[in-house]
């Protein structure tokens, strides 16, 4: 099941409605869905504009026949001929009852919150009859369904509080024998009485959340008018790129900070269920948007985004007999606590001598009387001064999970806005680290929200700069898995290759002549005349694909690392490592969070695994998240590209086998342990996994067959285990990354599939194909995995996982434009 839920952003105009609908009928062929809708773009706020011209006697009957004419238009062109009769009939029930309420508060003079909530539940109850019928009229079964009957609140009309329990279990019996599509309205609910509720202003994307939550949705979509969550308020920062992919906590600090696009509270239910937000742009249904989970994908460091709040109001309270005064900051709280005021920021000095909070203009005159009258005594005993308030400020807040591993983040936004001449009023840093947040005028808020997105995210010259790509090397770069990096990077989007090195015998030579080029296309022309360096050779290139073999890997990887480069490996010399990640990019992105134990003072060193072990446990990782791995029996076919150049002799392969290749089987066994380990504070935790492997050499030229058996922990049937590897999709996929396979696991039902030959190239190389899946009678299941060895299994797997590390900032000095786009 998905949730998908479409704001008003995405519902403004009938031909909007129109490809909302088809984004939801694609939704639906793929399996079962649920939809939210919130009312359309701007009704709300006519809505309130109504109650409010109503309360106060005036004329509100023009204001509301316009909205009523906007649905009526609307209905004529969303429903089918045969509906729109119907459809008008039962929007006009929502109309007149509309009308009744309003006249109600006009006559008293008043529209109480209780009154402005019926007043505001009409806006979603009209969008959602109108999209069902959309959604029927091309031919999809779908039912209107107005949440006041499922969502249980308390009754503070206005902003009312859900009744978790009750609401999950009325959603989940609802749901339970429902067929048709619903189209569930947002943002209303009711209480116990029956009586409508709201769930505060963009409550919308709460309410798909708690139908996430209570349904165990895969994921809840939230489509709106811009590409995800964006680095900054792209209406502030025209510079703003998409996020793909942040945390719970970081999108609850970008919200809370008034980035509107997703209302705070709907982080709760999604991460107590672990259910995905997906964030994504109704105008560009082709583009993946942000992706939030509990994961921290932005391992390396960083700032992952801006946040403002247009306007508050700063409430400082002084006086030299605070000092060491216990319980100030209590009777403080408490006393606006018991206001209902909240407070957005607070901030106080070691001295003492002051403390200082932002709350939202329209409380500031309520918060500054009860204060001065909390601390009147004091006042009279001149020990504290009368509050002071500074109005016309804005609140901006730089946010990132792991910006508490970076020193002097604080200091460069400081320094930035220093050079802007922008002078910052208050700050506040919270104990996670995870947002810093300060108190600047409101007319220095876009220039101070800019000037830091410069700072952080915009180099000089950016557009020439994104054309040039970022200086690469490629160490061993004449063998065959450097040939292949070579000959892929010739038209990389990110990297490019700047210098070669390679054994004594080639260097100082041209690379056309140092290597003896064995691939399938042309030696590209920009390599080609290079000077191959000798290995020893100091290197400009930040990023390094280390393709030398084991005996001179282990010392050249780490001088490179130590002298700052990020180093990416394909041979053995670190792989092992307790701080070095052993990295396949959709298994276990998160184990770059390694990085920062390595003693290298910005430089890092990620490796590649063995070939025949990435082929297998990409095929293993989905079976032991769904199912659990207990034992795992391995027996491989493997090409002879494996054995590098020149390679297996003919003599010996033609018309033969070996069953023996040096130090493969162990190799299989321990980085499989590894790699589906998890990461804890310092180091990872192998997986209890007992893997017996056995390997052979056969005659054939690139792709390595491996026939698994599984012993699974948990039961499994066929049909599930094949879904769980057609489904697999992880953080490459979810990044775009250039090397990334749009499909990393493809399940071939034919009897006779995987075969070397005709599979090895699927996604380019980047695919593992599956066949003959089929009980196993001494484990649970055995099946057939092929992959490409020196695509997948060498010179492509490090592109990708360079990619990831990249992407990721895990080396702070390699920046590339985090959104992906290149
Ligand atoms: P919807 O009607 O779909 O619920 P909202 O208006 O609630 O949409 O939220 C989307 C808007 O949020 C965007 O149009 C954008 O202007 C604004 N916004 C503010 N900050 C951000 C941000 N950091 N990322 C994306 N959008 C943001
Ligand atoms: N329609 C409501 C609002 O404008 C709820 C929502 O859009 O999420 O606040
Ligand atoms: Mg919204």
């Amino acid at each position: 099941m998905k949730i998908l839920k479409f704001g008003g952003s995405s519902l403004a105009t009938a031909e909007r409605v129109h490809n909302v609908v088809e984004i939801i009928e694609s939704a639906v062929a793929d399996g079962p869905v649920a939809v939210v809708v919130s009312a359309f773009g701007g009704v709300t706020d006519d809505l309130i504009a109504a109650s409010a011209t109503a309360a106060g006697g005036d004329r509100y009957e023009d204001a509301v026949a316009e909205i009523r004419d906007r649905h009526h238009t609307a209905a004529q062109s969303l429903a089918s001929s045969g509906e729109i009769e119907k459809v008008k009939s039962s929007i006009d029930t929502v109309f007149d009852e509309l009308g009744k309420v309003l006249h109600g508060a006009s006559l008293v003079g008043e529209c109480t919150p209780r009154t402005r909530d019926v007043v505001l539940s009409c806006g979603e109850r009209l969008s959602a009859q109108l999209v069902a019928a959309a959604l029927r009229r091309k031919g999809t079964t779908a039912e209107f369904c107005d949440a006041r009957r499922l969502i249980a609140t308390d009754r503070d009309f206005g902003n009312a509080r859900v009744d978790m329990e009750t609401t999950a279990e009325k959603l989940s019996e609802f749901f339970a024998d429902r067929t048709a599509t619903q189209v569930v309205t947002g943002f209303i609910a009711a209480d116990e009485h029956g009586e409508t509720t709201t769930l505060g202003r963009g409550g919308s994307d709460y309410t798909a959340a708690l139908l996430g939550a209570a349904l165990g949705a895969d994921c809840v979509e939230i489509w709106t008018d811009v590409d995800g969550v964006m680095s900054a308020d792209p209406r502030l920062v025209a510079d703003a790129f998409s996020l793909p992919n942040l945390s719970y906590d970081e999108l609850m600090e970008l919200s809370h900070f008034g980035a509107k696009v997703v209302y705070p509270p709907t982080l709760h239910p999604a991460r107590t269920h672990s259910i995905p937000i997906v964030i994504r742009n109704s105008f560009k249904p082709g583009f993946t948007g942000t992706r939030v989970t509990e994961q921290v994908l932005g391992n390396g460091n960083q700032v992952r985004g801006i946040s403002s709040i247009d306007e508050v109001a700063l409430l400082r309270l002084e006086g030299d007999g605070m000092v060491g005064l216990p319980g100030i900051a209590q009777r403080l709280f408490g006393v606006l606590a018991s206001k209902n005021i909240s407070i957005i920021l607070i901030s106080q000095a070691s001295s003492e001598h002051s403390i200082c909070l932002a709350v939202a203009p329209s409380s500031v005159d309520e918060a500054q009387r009860e204060i001065d009258s909390e601390f009147e005594l004091e006042r009279g005993a001149g020990l504290i001064d009368p509050v002071v308030v500074e109005t016309d400020l804005s609140v901006i807040a730089v946010v990132g999970e792991a910006m508490c591993r970076i020193p002097g983040i604080a200091g460069k936004v400081f320094s930035v806005l220093g050079q802007n001449g922008i002078n910052v009023r208050a700050i506040a840093q919270g104990s996670s680290e995870l947002n810093i947040s300060l108190v600047v005028g409101r007319r220095n808020q876009a220039s101070a929200l800019m000037a830091i997105h410069n700072a952080f995210f915009a180099k000089p010259g950016r557009v020439e700069i994104e054309r040039q790509r970022i200086p690469t090397a490629v160490l061993g770069a004449t063998g065959s898995v450097g040939q292949r990096m070579v000959s892929l990077l010739a038209d990389h989007p990110w990297f490019e290759v700047v210098e070669v090195s390679a054994s004594q015998r080639s260097a100082g030579r041209p690379y056309r002549d140092a290597a003896r080029w064995f691939q399938s296309t042309p030696i590209p022309e920009s390599v080609a005349e290079l000077e191959v360096l000798p290995v020893e050779a100091d290197l400009e290139a930040r990023l390094v694909l280390s393709a030398l073999d084991a005996d001179v890997a282990g010392e050249t990887e780490e001088r490179l690392a130590r002298a700052g480069h990020l180093v990416v490996s394909n041979a053995k010399s670190h792989r092992m490592r307790d701080d070095v990640p052993l990295l396949i990019p959709e298994v276990n992105p998160d184990h770059l969070g390694l990085v920062a134990s390595q003693p290298y003072d910005g430089g890092a060193i990620i490796t590649n695994p063995n070939c025949s072990t990435i082929g297998l446990v990409l095929a293993l990782k989905p079976l032991h998240d769904a199912f659990g791995l207990e034992a795992v029996n391995v027996v491989t076919m493997q090409a002879v590209s494996g054995a590098g150049l020149p390679g297996v002799s003919s003599v010996e392969i033609v018309d033969n086998l070996v069953p023996f290749i040096g130090g493969e089987e162990e190799k299989i066994e321990s980085e499989t342990r590894k790699i589906l380990g998890r990461l804890e504070q310092g180091g990872i935790a192998e997986a209890g996994i007992t893997i017996s492997a056995q390997c052979n050499r056969v005659a054939v030229l690139d792709g390595h067959t491996e026939c698994v058996s599984v012993k699974l922990e948990r039961p499994a049937t066929a049909d599930e285990i094949i879904e769980v590897w057609e489904g697999f999709r992880a953080a490459p996929q979810w990044l775009e990354l250039p090397s990334a396979p749009a499909r990393p696991i493809i399940y071939d039902r034919a009897d006779t599939s995987p075969q070397p030959r005709l599979h090895r190239d699927s996604e380019s190389g980047m695919a593992v194909t599956i066949g003959r899946l089929r009980p196993c009678p001494l484990f649970d299941f055995k099946f057939v995995a092929l992959s490409h060895n020196t695509l997948r299994g060498a010179a492509k797997g490090s592109l990708l996982s360079a990619e990831l590390a990249v992407a990721q900032r895990v080396v702070p000095s390699i920046e590339w434009p985090p959104n992906g786009s290149g």
